[in-house]
């Protein structure tokens, strides 16, 4: 099945066609740009953006896939969860666009997207596996039993790990967006410089929680080292950086494995933003190769918020007649394990 697919849940307006597994056309316009100037995303400013450029993405994505509206079978737009402004956007296009041309609506939830992302750029990709979700907003691990079917097993108890780089960044001086700016900074640095704290989630019974993870005492590290070495001299920024980098990366790794390992799950797959940190990619894949566990990084392009992820999963849904009704609405909240909320609409 063909489907055309929209992403407007954050800073990143997206319109993609996928037919199966195969990707026809990925447009992405990144608000990045906008929004450097404020340090951060600002939701007013998002959606009026994704309404400036959606029509020109949407034609793009036809041009460039070759294809007109007689060859797409459903129109697939994420509704959840993320800023409702801009999700609004992208639903009510694709609600106009499903209306207009008679294509079934498929609503998508963000987060199931970012683990197509894995589908689409391993072609033999098939479950059961471990999805390591690390984006801005999430940080989750995911038990992919089966097409559709979903255990999240670990997640964090305060940032996200993206939140931890960009926030971390701010604090080290080094701009918006963090990750990327910490990335850079670590390549010059020394990742043992300075040892700071994993963050481990203690259990009220005694020890800790073995999937769980928490970045703020992380970053609150950083600050008082911060403060103590401003007043002796200039930062040790890329040692700083390098330092963070190699802790946020060995948290996540250790996480990953020992839950793949104890869920008898071979694979891991790793998806969102933080999956192009370079010390994270280093240090799973290795480690994961050592215990006898394949681990897959999907390509930058479908790391990072695109619609071709989105469209992915719109694919799957349409293949099992889970259509979503036209009155369905923007959820900024909803948790994965509720996607199936999405659908019930027989077209
Ligand atoms: P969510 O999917 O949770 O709604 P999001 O879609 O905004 O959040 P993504 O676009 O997947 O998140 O990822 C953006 C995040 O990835 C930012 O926090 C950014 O700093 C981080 N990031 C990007 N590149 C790197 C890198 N090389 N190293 C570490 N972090 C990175
Ligand atoms: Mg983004
Ligand atoms: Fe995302």
């Amino acid at each position: 099945s063909t489907i055309l697919a929209i992403e407007t849940s954050c800073d990143e307006t997206s319109v993609a066609i996928v037919k199966n597994r195969h990707i026809l056309s990925n447009i992405v316009a990144s608000q990045i740009d906008v929004h450097r100037a404020y340090g951060g995303v600002v939701p007013e400013v998002a959606s009026r953006q994704h309404l400036e450029v959606m029509n020109v993405c949407l034609e793009e994505a036809l041009q460039e896939g070759s294809l007109g509206w007689d060859q797409i079978d459903g129109v697939a737009v994420t509704v959840a969860p993320g800023l409702v402004g801009a999700l609004f956007v992208g639903l009510a296009t694709a609600k106009t666009l499903a209306m207009v041309h008679n294509k079934p609506l498929l609503g998508i939830h963000h987060l199931e997207g970012h683990i197509y992302a894995s589908y689409l750029s391993e072609p033999t990709l098939k479950p059961p596996f471990l999805c390591l979700l690390v984006s801005g907003g999430h940080t989750s691990l995911i038990a992919v039993r089966d097409y559709g079917s979903y255990e999240v097993l670990g997640g964090t108890r305060d940032d996200a790990a993206g939140e931890a780089f960009d926030k971390t960044a701010r604090l080290l001086g080094l701009g918006y967006p963090g990750g990327p700016a910490i990335d850079r900074a670590a390549k010059l640095g020394n990742p043992f410089a300075y040892s700071l704290p994993e963050g481990k989630v203690s259990h009220p019974d005694g020890g800790y929680y073995p999937y769980e993870f928490s970045f703020s005492g992380l970053k609150t590290a950083v600050s008082r080292l911060v403060k103590q070495l401003e007043t002796q001299g200039a930062l040790p920024v890329n040692d700083l950086a390098a330092s963070f980098q190699e802790t946020v990366a060995r948290s996540l790794t250790h996480r990953a494995i020992a839950c793949a390992l104890e869920h008898s799950l071979s694979t891991i797959v790793v998806g969102g933003g933080v999956a192009a940190n370079r010390s994270l990619r280093e240090k799973l894949t290795a480690m994961g190769t050592e215990k006898g566990l394949k681990v897959h990084f999907p390509p930058m392009r479908l790391c990072t918020d695109n619609a071709a992820m989105i469209a992915c999963a719109g694919v799957q849904h349409y293949q099992r007649n889970e259509f979503s009704p036209l009155t369905i609405s923007a959820n900024s909240r909803l948790s994965l394990t509720e996607l199936m909320s999405l659908y019930g609409s027989k077209y």
